[in-house]
């Protein structure tokens, strides 16, 4: 028996101008095959399994490339072209095969292709032909189109965000692969249109209810498994929205009831799943009003996870502006300013300017006298378990408002983000964090309360002020009727 596997993931947001290159791909996650490390990472879930499947199964892993890059603009379409048939040609030459499996994020965009995970599954099936399993693990924030659903056999996306469960997802998927491919099941999809756009955290209800719910539906009345596409509302693709994924061995009417149950609950929390924000200066007003600390605002609008630069000022000015004392700002995404940072040296006490570069969306940069407190070459921070690289790194200080500059894009994940640079996250009354919910695993833990905030990044939480263009209608909260149901 022969199993192939590769990774390929990109998260597009295609309201942003920015193409993602080749090179981004490479500066977060490259590894030819054979090359990648041990331990899973956030978009390479099901590697670690696959490996200990075939040498406790006995069969043969042939690997092919894996490819992730951090959220950004849609792929320039060489680059796309590029690591689509680097992977292709892999797979052609490990023919036969009776099994293909995959991490891809699932909302990958490039120019010229709305659906990137569609058209690499259909040239997949050509060159493996009609009797390969293919089995694929994706992000909640995938669009879930008809197109991969006829394609894979097997499609078992993560259940919580913040992701904290690519790993037993990922088990799950290989699993019921390798299960299909020796005849002891046969997977069939529901798949029900929530026909709505809108984000769901998972650490808190209602949508913790219904995640729970999912997963005792489970390995019961030949469930094989059940998951919430959450939809990635800053991707303008015609199948963008929220649906529902029931897979059962052979039981379609089943499955089919499940889909539309679950689907009609997700569409009754649409309003209430995401936790409310707080302006900018309402965030700091509540957090400075709190007895306790630290208060942990997440600075939502600038969030490098969902293709934003992570480098808007808004928190920083209003912080400075106010006087504020032990407050820490991360990540600002600014490699010029590391740069400056470096070469003045830990210690050094100089006029800096950082911050308010990439768009009109990062707001006027910071100029202010700050202290150098600490350089690290290659820094990075934790998540889950995964290390992701955040690039050199430098925190500075001016007054008594800190922040944390790196070279490398990425979101808030973990609290050694600041720790790793001489900021101790504990002792600080305030800790602004760009991201929208993935921070909350690892600063959830130290908190004293958990604020979101909207600010005025790339990423604005009314999706109505978005451009669209593409996306199917009506659909919510574009429009106010809708017409959701079963599509497969
Ligand atoms: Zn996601």
């Amino acid at each position: 028996m022969r199993l192939f596997y590769a990774a390929l993931a990109l998260e597009a947001n295609t309201f942003l101008p920015v193409p993602t290159s080749y090179q981004s791909f490479v500066e977060k996650l490259y590894f030819p095959p054979g090359q990648h490390p041990e331990r899973a990472g956030h978009q390479t879930g099901a590697v670690a399994t696959v490996r200990a499947r075939a040498k406790r199964d006995g069969f043969e892993l042939i690997e092919g490339s894996c490819y992730a890059a951090q959220p950004g603009g849609a792929a320039a379409r060489a680059a796309y072209k590029r690591m689509r048939d680097e992977i292709l040609g892999q797979l052609k030459a490990a023919l036969p095969l009776d099994g293909a499996v995959f991490n891809l994020h699932g909302a990958m965009v490039a120019h010229g292709y709305d659906d990137c995970e569609g058209d690499f599954l259909e040239r997949v099936r050509a060159l493996a032909g009609p009797r390969c399993v293919i089995g694929v693990e994706l992000d909640p924030h995938c669009h879930l189109t008809r197109k991969r659903c006829a394609l894979a056999d097997v499609i078992v996306l993560f259940k919580e965000y913040p992701h904290t469960d690519f790993v037993e997802r990922g088990e799950e998927m290989v699993d019921l692969t390798l299960r299909a491919i020796h005849g002891e099941i046969k997977p069939v999809k529901s798949v029900f249109d929530c026909r709505l756009i809108a984000s769901f955290p998972t650490s808190i209800q209602p949508m913790r209810g219904l995640v729970d719910k999912i997963m005792a539906l489970e390995g019961k009345e030949r469930v094989l498994s059940v998951s919430i596409g959450h939809c990635f509302p800053y991707g303008d693709v015609p199948e963008c929205g929220a649906r529902i994924l029931v897979m059962t061995d052979n039981a379609k009417p089943h499955g089919d009831r499940l889909a539309t149950e679950i689907g009609q609950e997700l569409i009754a929390l649409r309003e209430s799943a995401a936790p409310p924000e707080y302006s900018v200066d309402g965030a700091i007003d509540a957090a400075l009003a709190h007895p306790g600390g630290p208060i942990v605002i997440a600075d939502t609008t600038d969030n490098a996870g969902g293709g934003a630069p992570s480098d808007n000022t808004a928190f920083l000015h209003r912080l400075i502006a106010r006087g504020v004392q032990g407050a820490a700002v991360a990540p600002i995404w600014d490699p010029i300013a590391v740069r400056l940072a470096f070469d003045a040296g830990e210690g050094a006490r100089l006029p800096f300017r950082f911050g308010g570069k990439m768009a009109k969306s990062s707001g006027p940069p910071v100029d202010a006298e700050v202290e150098v407190i600490r350089c690290v070459k290659n820094a990075q921070q934790s998540f889950s378990g995964a290390i992701v690289p955040i690039g050199d790194a430098a925190s500075i200080r001016m007054g008594g408002v800190e922040a944390v500059l790196i070279s490398t894009r990425a979101q808030g994940m973990g609290i050694d983000l600041f720790s790793n640079l001489g900021i101790d996250p504990k002792q600080r009354k305030i800790l602004v964090v760009k991201s929208n919910q993935h921070f909350y695993a690892s600063f959830s833990q130290i908190a004293a309360q958990v604020l979101y905030a909207e600010g005025d990044g790339a990423l604005p939480r009314d999706y109505r002020t978005l451009p669209w263009s593409k996306v199917q209608r009506p659909i919510w909260p574009l429009d106010a009727e809708t017409q959701p149901g079963l599509i497969i």
